[in-house]
């Protein structure tokens, strides 16, 4: 099991201050709960509807002792019916992508915004973000890599709603250190950006290296 380190990872600002406190609350209980405990709830969740047409809920893979935390977007389709992260042809382009950064095994982990496949595929809610937000914010803590990577503008949104992070650009929000790159399937789709992608890894490896 992965030691409990206390963190702001869950103490963004919120207007609505009740619901800030039920948010905090949350995301104190599962981390109190742990891994194992964190991966109960998501399994048990039922607080958007999503989990009616998951196959599967998807929680995430790799290390429990990362350096680098990758946060993609949403299950997709052999996601879903495996119930694994980037299984599929953008997790390929992960994999080239972790290779290209040489990280090793144990230097990283994948986990999701959403734990539940939007139907096809449709970009998620931002209802949807908030009701999964705990469960991201639970398992950053519990994880405590050196850096995150945030895959794209999903990512961005649901780490820090609200701020916008510029290519490449690393930053500290809630006490970590914070990056963001295209996700890998943006570039199955526009394969001119992987020079561009390569160029943000070289320029930050310092971060994890
Ligand atoms: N895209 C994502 O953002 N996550 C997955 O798990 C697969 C594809």
């Amino acid at each position: 099991m992965v030691a409990v380190k206390k963190t702001s990872d869950h103490s963004e600002k919120n207007n609505n201050s009740g619901k800030r406190n039920d948010f905090e609350k949350e995301v104190r209980e599962l981390v109190e709960a742990g891994y194992p405990g964190v991966e109960k709830a998501i399994l048990a969740c039922e607080k958007c509807p999503l989990h009616e047409s998951a196959t599967n809920k998807v929680i995430g893979k790799g290390s429990c002792t990362p350096k680098v935390l990758f946060i993609g977007e949403a299950p997709g389709k052999n996601e879903d019916e495996k119930g694994i992260p980037f299984c599929g042809r953008a997790g390929k382009e992960l994999d080239k992508m972790l290779e290209y950064m040489r990280l090793s095994e144990e230097d990283w982990a994948v986990i999701n915004t959403l734990k539940c496949r939007p139907p096809e595929n449709r970009n998620p809610k931002k209802s949807e973000l908030e009701a999964c937000k705990p469960f991201l914010s639970a398992q950053i803590t519990l994880l405590d890599p050196k850096v995150i990577i945030l895959l794209g503008n999903t990512a961005e949104k649901a780490y820090s709603p609200g701020k916008k992070l510029e290519w490449g650009v690393p930053e500290e929000i809630n006490g970590r250190k914070v990056l963001k790159i295209y996700h890998p399937a943006a570039l199955i789709y526009t394969r001119s950006r992987i020079e561009t992608q390569h160029a943000l890894i070289d320029k930050n490896r310092g971060l994890w290296e």
